[in-house]
């Protein structure tokens, strides 16, 4: 072709060459943009909490100290935010160490069922504060094992159920269903609450994005979890999914490999006889 048409060939080879520049050039302004996007959110991440900790404890030097009720009040305002701004730095280190493939994961068969009931019980306080009803099923489960990093699944877990848990609602329900296939385990954690709207459905899983800032902030969120959530689960080989319904409530929803599942016996009598 090219002793047939040199000219031609030419032209092409130099139109391919400058298209993949181009797409180099885009890629990069694209990582850039990324970049500076990134460092302003944190930047502004940071201000908040921190601005509000210097706030209370100058307001005390410069006075507000003398009245005892006052100096309690502002000293635990100021470590609640340090708190913030504690777990915002920890769930930072988290998410680049999983970005950058720092984090090695450890598979190994886990119970997926008992992580979960110990997951309710570190969260049972908050749940009260709620009413809020943890359960699991179907509820004749003893034991479900997966291939799974165990640490990584209990963070998946935690931030799971607390979220259905915080934006729930009051009085309302959270139950983590296992759905076992031959090979998966599919794990599911659905609230009844009010939901998430469709055009914010396929943001929540960016860092920082919430749906509502300052119901996330009032209950202690860094707009993380889900990122964190989803490269861990990503990790895993496996995807997440979430579905909502307005009012319905939120079902969060991904697969793991199945190592082994068992019931618990349909009653004593059928073991003896
Ligand atoms: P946050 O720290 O704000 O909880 P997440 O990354 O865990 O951050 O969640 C992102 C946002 O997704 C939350 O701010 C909330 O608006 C929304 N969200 C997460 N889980 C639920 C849920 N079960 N029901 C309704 N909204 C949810």
């Amino acid at each position: 072709i090219r002793e047939s048409n040199p000219l031609k060939t030419l032209n092409d080879e130099i139109f391919v060459y400058v298209t993949k520049k181009q797409k180099e050039i885009d890629e990069l302004k694209k990582l850039e943009l990324f970049r500076r996007e990134f460092l302003a959110d944190v930047s502004h991440e940071f201000k908040t909490p921190i601005f509000a900790a210097q706030g209370f404890i100058h307001t005390l030097l410069d006075g507000a100290m003398e009245d005892e009720n006052v100096r309690e009040r502002f000293l635990k305002k100021a470590a609640r935010n340090l708190d913030s701004l504690d777990v915002l730095v920890k769930d930072l280190l988290v998410l680049s160490q999983m970005e950058t493939g720092d984090i090695k994961m450890n598979i190994e068969a886990v119970d997926i069922l008992q992580l979960s009931l110990n997951i309710f019980g570190r969260l049972e306080n908050i749940a009260e504060d709620r009413n809020v009803t943890l359960k699991v099923k179907p509820d004749d489960l003893s034991e479900v094992w997966v291939k799974a990093d165990q640490d990584r699944m209990q963070q998946v877990m935690l931030n799971l159920i607390e979220n259905a848990i915080k934006y729930g609602n009051d009085g309302g329900k959270v139950i983590v269903h296992f759905n076992s296939g031959k090979k998966y385990v599919e794990i599911s954690v659905r609230d009844n609450g009010p939901g998430i709207p469709p055009e914010h459905l396929t943001r929540i899983f960016e860092r920082f994005y919430r749906v509502d800032k300052s119901r996330s902030k009032e209950r202690g969120g860094t707009g993380l979890g889900l990122a964190i959530v989803k490269h861990i689960i990503n990790a895993h080989g496996t995807k997440i999914a979430v579905m909502s319904k307005p009012d319905k409530g939120t079902t969060f929803t991904f697969k793991l490999e199945k190592v082994f599942q068992g019931a618990h016996p349909e009653n004593e009598e059928s073991l003896t006889s």
